[in-house]
């Protein structure tokens, strides 16, 4: 057989979906399995996205679009951003792509030459770590263990920076820690970052309105508007709008990156489908009564995971406040033995957990945190708390 890139010896396939599909699995096999591990909204958008969808198929031209978005799409998203304190930006600064994670890819492609470097606190969204790996980066990452609350401190982010990486990869509010910066955090890092000229700024930060008990949303942009020059904001309608498969992500940048991205548009995707484009215009400017709702009743299904996980001893859970993940220190379990199975690490505690309990978590080392592991609490009340209850009785049954 002919030899595949050099690359794809570093592509990983995702470690959440290996989890993902082993749940599944069991499921089919009759299995009663709650799953939390990946990380989808469960809420759809409202009618009136369905009803652009429909329309625009029916008037749909069939013909290609603009690599960078259509005209009314840049302006949706230019008055969304406009809500989030990023003003004065023009349809030259915004791109689009399929998704925030193919828009994160171009944006390493545009930026990253073989062997630059990208820095990134831990725990990471594992596409950080993989799409850095595709393109041949140097990577360097920022342990952020659990006693700093998995947040990234500002004398960690001036040693790296340092040593001028080319880009700093920041992710607000955290998938996989559930974390949300304050603004005092925000203002204390972008005083580190106006000092170091040399580095690009991507702040990934598609879960921007589902914030808790009013810590708000906060960026580097909004509170020193001197970074503008440098920082790419990027955000997505997969999370916050309910609509993870219309595959619609954008960026607000400085207007070369934002050309770059749609150059490299032109090469991978030519454009966003009509459907999914009226739709996210839909989505961007119709009522945003249910994305407010669901902000709601995540902050509530936070309550009964937080709650359920700090009754037990040992373990430590800083108290996430946006997004819809919880991310527990686990390892009061290692060197314990469930049933006779010993737990080691991380993902013999999540096998062991799946096997025994049926309960589907993502061991924390696909994040880069070995000690702990990710719940995604985007589901119904009651497999929620089924799912809960089984953790815990699964800690106490440990010997
Ligand atoms: N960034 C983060 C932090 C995410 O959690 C995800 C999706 N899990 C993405 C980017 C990619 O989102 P999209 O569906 O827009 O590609």
């Amino acid at each position: 057989m002919p030899k595949l890139a050099t690359r794809m010896g570093r592509a990983k396939p995702s470690a959440i979906m290996v989890i993902a599909e082993k749940a599944k699995r069991l499921k089919a096999e009759g299995r009663d399995i709650v799953s939390f591990s990946i990380g989808v909204p469960n809420f759809l958008p409202g009618e009136h996205v369905y009803a652009a969808a429909r329309e625009a198929l029916e008037k749909d031209s069939g013909q290609y679009g603009s690599n960078r978005g259509a005209d009314a799409l840049l302006d949706a998203f230019l008055k969304h951003i406009e809500a989030l304190g990023l003003t004065g930006y023009g349809r030259e600064n915004i791109s689009t792509g399929v998704g925030a994670k193919q828009i994160l890819y171009n944006l390493a492609e545009a930026m990253l030459d073989e062997g630059d470097e990208i820095v990134f606190p831990a725990p990471y969204w594992t596409s950080y770590l993989d799409i850095a790996e595709i393109v041949g980066a140097k990577i360097n990452i920022l342990p952020c263990p659990p006693e700093q609350h998995y947040k990234l401190m500002p004398a960690q982010l001036e040693e790296a920076l340092k040593r001028k990486p080319r880009v700093f990869l920041f992710n607000n509010p955290s998938n996989p820690t559930g974390m949300v910066y304050t603004r005092d955090e925000i203002a204390a890092l972008a005083d580190v970052l106006v000092k170091y000229p040399d580095t690009w700024i991507i702040t990934d930060d598609i879960y921007n309105t589902m914030v808790f008990d009013g810590v708000g949303y906060h960026n580097f942009v909004q509170l020193r508007p001197e970074l503008r020059d440098r920082t790419v904001f990027t955000d997505s309608l997969s999370k916050t709008y309910g609509m993870p498969s219309w595959r619609v992500g954008f960026i607000a940048a400085p207007a070369e990156v934002a050309k770059a991205v749609t150059t490299l548009n032109s090469n991978h995707i030519t454009s966003l489908p009509e459907v999914a484009t009226a739709a996210a215009i839909a989505a961007l400017s119709g009522p945003q009564d249910i994305p407010a709702k669901m902000c709601k009743e995540f902050a509530a299904k936070r309550d009964r995971v937080y709650d359920a996980l700090v009754s037990i001893p040992g373990v430590v859970c800083p108290r996430p406040q946006g997004a819809f993940y919880a991310f527990p220190d686990i390892s009061v379990a290692f060197g314990k033995k469930h049933n006779g199975v010993e737990i080691t690490d991380d993902v013999t505690f999540c096998a062991a957990l799946l096997e025994a309990k049926g309960v589907a978590c993502v061991p924390g080392s696909a994040f880069g945190e070995p000690r702990s592991l990710r719940i995604s609490y985007s589901c119904p009340d009651e497999a929620l708390d089924k799912g809960m209850a089984r953790i815990v009785e699964f800690f106490a049954e440990l010997s």
